[in-house]
């Protein structure tokens, strides 16, 4: 059993600690709170061992009369490997620490490239993270991209790409962000940072990003255009796609007419918190003319990189294979 433990339990990190916690590989030995507030509540009663960040916060849950196993330094003493989902430029600031205690460490997105030695997305470099101490997932919209990119270049050959993101401004949960009735582009200066954050996974592939922010809560969508080396036709791209893990097609004509009847399937179908861990990829939007292809896709921002974590840690821990941990992680998480 992989020992791990959770360094910042919000969006990220309470999904990444309910996913360790269904692997029949990894046991979750606690996870790092700095509030003893109602998400430390819900690990609380979920059994989740706290620890606090520091002495100091350690006493505002004794106060609050919340059991705390420790600190974070403790917590170290116990794992094998720690999943540093704290908010973005803050991981960097706990490697010395990490790097002390000897504790591998998975970081996100937030945090810059070189926090790591590789940054990762399972389908596309596992084997150049197996065995590596500092893992970072990318983000939300980089993970989305890397996964259609990679599998459309190994069957076509992708000699150009280019990708608008329409982002959504806030995870659900955040009052505190906008816009609430603006289209901000983001950045004004072209290209947006998304296209070298694709290179750090995939340096071979020739992108060049948009984005927006939008007054929305659920899921970012892609709108991508491709330039190919070999023919393709709309069956065989619909057909590739619909047999790749971590990939499901939605369509116009079955009522997915936008990101929110994607998440009211993900509800119908039960998933925990609603989560999309694949990338939802309208078929009716694929287009092929002369070399180019055309298509929409949707990204949960809040779960896409929950997989991803999870693989992470087995490369990281050098337990198995790309895709016996690939498949062990969907089976886990219920990807079909
Ligand atoms: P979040 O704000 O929801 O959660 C971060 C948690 O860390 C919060 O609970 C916060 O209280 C806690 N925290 C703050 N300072 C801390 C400290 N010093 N020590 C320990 N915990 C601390 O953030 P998030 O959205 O989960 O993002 C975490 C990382 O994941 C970031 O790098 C982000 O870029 C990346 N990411 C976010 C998303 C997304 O859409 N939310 C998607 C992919 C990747």
């Amino acid at each position: 059993m992989i020992k791990v433990g959770v360094n910042g339990y919000g969006t990220i990190g309470k999904r990444v600690a309910d996913a360790i916690n269904q692997q029949p590989d990894m046991k979750l030995i606690g996870v790092v709170k700095t509030r003893p507030d109602y998400k430390a509540k819900a690990a609380q009663i979920k059994g989740y061992p706290i620890y606090a960040d520091n002495k100091e916060n350690l006493r505002k849950f004794e106060e609050r009369g919340m059991n705390v196993e420790g600190t974070i330094e403790n917590l170290l003493d116990e794992v094998d490997i720690i999943v540093d989902a704290t908010p973005g430029g803050v991981g960097v600031k706990y490697k010395n620490l990490y790097e002390k205690r000897k504790v591998k460490a998975i970081f996100q997105g937030g945090e810059k490239h070189n926090v790591a030695q590789t940054s990762f997305v399972a389908q596309c470099n596992y084997e150049e993270a197996y065995g590596k101490d500092y893992i970072r997932c990318v983000s939300c919209n980089t993970t989305g991209l890397c996964r259609i990119l990679n599998v459309l270049d190994k069957a076509y050959g992708i000699t150009e790409a280019y990708a608008v993101l329409v982002r959504r401004s806030a995870d659900p949960f955040d009052v505190k962000k906008g816009p609430i009735d603006a289209i901000i582009p983001d950045p004004i200066q072209l290209p947006s940072h998304h296209a070298l954050d694709v290179n750090t996974v995939l340096p071979k592939i020739s992108i060049f990003t948009a984005a927006f922010k939008v007054p929305a809560t659920h899921m970012h969508v892609h709108s991508l255009i491709l330039q190919l080396k070999n023919k393709a036709d709309e069956d065989s791209v619909i057909e590739l796609l619909s047999n790749t893990s971590r990939m499901i097609l939605v369509d116009g004509q079955d009522g997915f007419t936008s990101t929110a009847e994607i998440i009211e399937y993900c509800r119908d179908l039960g998933r925990d918190r609603n989560d999309l861990y694949e990338n939802a990829i309208w078929a009716d939007s694929i287009k092929v003319k002369n070399h180019e292809l055309y298509l929409f896709q949707a990204i949960h921002q809040e779960a896409i990189v929950v997989p991803e974590n999870i693989d992470a840690i087995r490369a990281a821990m050098e337990i198995t294979g790309k895709s016996e941990s690939i498949k062990l992680t969907n089976d886990m998480l219920g990807i079909k």
